[in-house]
């Protein structure tokens, strides 16, 4: 089992990675949540190595505080950008489309114990420059297996979507995106990467996704 999801109400997700030196929790859902994320970890019969943040909404960072006081030896990861955003410092940076940084953004105390940029790797996985949802929005492909975990560029509760329109069924990442022109680009970006299966922030996984993919981009275009 390479990977597994823990969810809340089958809406908001946390991933279990495996990897050689521990396992690798991709988001902590909301507050509330780390007594999921430690028995899900549990499962996997491995320590937690790191902490990886795709972004600083407040449904991906929710139990940061919690589980690193549970953990409080593995690393925490997030992107530079988000990093800001995690300490609840709200400027844009010059050159970035002046739009308003939607969604929670409660912060938390934790601080990363390192940041990175799109390009480096955690692990087996690659930083994927994911923004338009958040700044500083990551995506990370597993490089073994071709999954994509794919954050909130793309949901796929209530069917695959983008964050760069609102499916009514689940409009929630679409209301939360900062720039949806962004967020289409990156969805776009995410699709030219053809991975094989989506592992979003929200819904379930799903497996051999392009076509999927590309309804959505189109849906938003
Ligand atoms: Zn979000």
């Amino acid at each position: 089992m390479p990977f597994s999801r823990v969810s809340r109400f089958g809406v908001v997700n946390t991933y279990l990675l495996e990897e050689e030196d521990g396992l690798t929790v991709i988001d902590t859902m909301l507050p509330g949540s780390t007594k999921a994320i430690l028995s899900g970890a549990d499962a996997h019969g491995i320590p937690i190595a790191r902490i990886l943040l795709t972004h600083a909404h407040g449904d991906h960072i929710g139990s940061l505080d919690a589980l690193h006081e549970a953990v409080p030896d593995a690393e925490v990861i997030i992107s530079a950008r988000d990093a800001r955003l995690l300490r609840k410092d709200m400027s844009l940076d010059p050159g970035e489309p002046i739009d308003k940084l939607s969604g929670s953004y409660p912060g938390a105390k934790t601080e990363p114990t390192r940041t990175i940029e799109p390009g480096e790797r955690v692990g087996s996985l690659e930083a994927i420059a994911a923004p338009g949802h958040t700044p500083g929005h990551l995506a990370f492909l597993d490089t073994r297996d071709g999954t994509l975990f794919c954050a909130d560029a793309y949901s796929t509760l209530g069917g695959v979507a983008t964050s760069a329109k609102a499916n009514w069924r689940f409009p929630l990442p679409a209301l939360a995106t900062w720039h949806k022109p962004t967020a289409l680009e990156s969805a776009r970006t995410l699709r030219a990467l053809d991975p094989k299966r989506l592992a979003p922030g929200h819904g379930k996984v799903v497996e051999n996704p392009a076509a999927a993919m590309d309804a959505a981009i189109a849906k938003a275009s």
